[in-house]
């Protein structure tokens, strides 16, 4: 635990341990946490802490699996995470199951994660503004991890929190929903922003210096990949299998289970072939992918 400012808490996850994620507590006339799945040695500091309100990022298991433990807080979460936190189904098809079918560990996937049904209570918006009494919340939507991907700015403190947009680590965007333009134009929205503290949700999470060059080398993987992609076709892989299996967004090696690695690799590549569709580099034909 660190404490961040006078009434905020960062309540961390230090290596990048899954299902967890770096989380906020504010203590304030509301006490309410910004995501809610700090590691199981973090909790300590929530003990005996009536909890009013969580605002979650996104509905990925790793920023809200603790929603549950809270009956009685407020949830709010972007409309487009609402139905996936509710349904394993829709979880487990937002991570492209169905698209990718029998995967062996389908029917293990969501105990893994620590999926737990709990509906959110309220909608964020980009714009909005939420106080806890003291603390004063602007709600900014970054989509492109997911659709409903939202970050917050602390104009008060100085600060904003950007979950899943983490400038140390490379981005991932393996949802049906998730969008490499969108990532694209969220991560420009946090450089034109220039804060002068980035808290992210995992790896480096209080980021001080060089936040804009950061996140543009963030932002360039995104491009890297994309021209690897381009070299895989023309050295003859035409479908989305034989791309991941070449793991060009994990440094080629899968880490363990290589079975969910290998479909967040299958989805990614497929979300880079889509924008290559639509930027006319590349035709699809049953299928198979070609150089235009
Ligand atoms: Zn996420």
């Amino acid at each position: 635990m660190q404490q961040l400012f006078k009434r905020i808490k960062l309540l961390t996850n230090g290596k990048y341990k899954i299902p967890y994620c770096s989380c906020l507590f504010i203590e304030d006339e509301i006490n309410c946490l910004i995501d809610s799945s700090p590691p199981d040695e973090e909790m300590i500091h929530l003990e005996n802490r009536p909890i009013d309100m969580i605002i979650n990022s996104h509905g990925h298991t790793d920023h809200c699996s603790r929603n549950y433990c809270f009956p009685s807080a407020q949830v709010l979460l972007h409309p487009f995470e609402h139905q996936r936190v509710v349904s394993g189904e829709t979880y487990l098809h937002d991570y492209g199951f169905n698209h990718f079918p029998d995967n062996p560990l389908k029917d293990i996937y969501l105990d893994a994660v620590k999926f737990h049904s709990r509906a959110a209570d309220g909608e964020l918006t980009d714009g909005q503004v939420i106080s806890t009494g003291n603390v004063e919340i602007q709600v900014m939507h970054l989509p492109g991890h997911t659709s409903g991907h939202c970050g917050f700015i602390f104009p008060r403190e100085g600060f904003i929190f950007t979950a899943d947009i983490h400038p140390d680590l490379k981005p991932f965007y393996a949802m049906i929903d998730s969008d490499i333009d969108e990532f694209i134009i969220s991560i420009e929205k946090i450089r034109q922003l220039n804060p002068d503290i980035l808290v992210a949700g995992h790896g480096s999470i209080v980021i001080k210096d060089k936040i804009s060059q950061r996140l543009a080398a963030y932002r360039d993987e995104l491009f890297l990949r994309e021209e690897k992609i381009l070299k895989l076709i023309k050295a003859g892989k035409h479908t989305v299998e034989e791309m991941a299996g070449e793991a060009i967004t994990f440094e080629g090696k899968f880490p363990a289970p290589r079975e969910i690695f290998f479909l967040h690799e299958c989805v990614m590549d497929w979300k880079h072939l889509q924008r290559l569709e639509r930027l006319g580099k590349v035709v699809a034909e049953d299928n198979h992918y070609y150089l235009r």
